[in-house]
């Protein structure tokens, strides 16, 4: 018999690891934007870029190009000088 090590069995009383029950998500309040890419460059994910549309101050903001790459890590929240970032998990 082959040993393939321990088996971790998601959920149960037997393991501390726990099943994921919902997805983390970002979002953008697109009018505190000021486009200064601080949180593009800190995602270690890049789910975050800055698009081409303009806010009512004149600014192109960021936008989530790849929702599901996020891990809901917060560096983003985190870096954001102008809290338009909210993180959900
Ligand atoms: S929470 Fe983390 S992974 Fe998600 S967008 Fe922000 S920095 Fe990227
Ligand atoms: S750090 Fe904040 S202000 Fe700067 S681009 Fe990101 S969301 Fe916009």
């Amino acid at each position: 018999m082959i040993d393939v090590g321990p088996v971790v069995i998601m959920g149960s009383k037997q393991s501390h690891w726990k099943k994921r029950e919902t997805m983390p998500k970002v979002e953008i309040e697109i009018e505190r934007c000021k486009g200064c890419a601080l949180c593009v460059d800190a995602c270690p994910e890049h789910v975050l870029e800055i698009g081409k549309g303009i806010n009512l101050s004149g600014y192109q903001h960021v936008v989530v190009v790849n929702p599901d790459a996020c891990t809901g890590c917060c560096r983003c929240a985190e870096m954001c000088p102008d809290v338009a970032i909210a993180v959900w998990r």
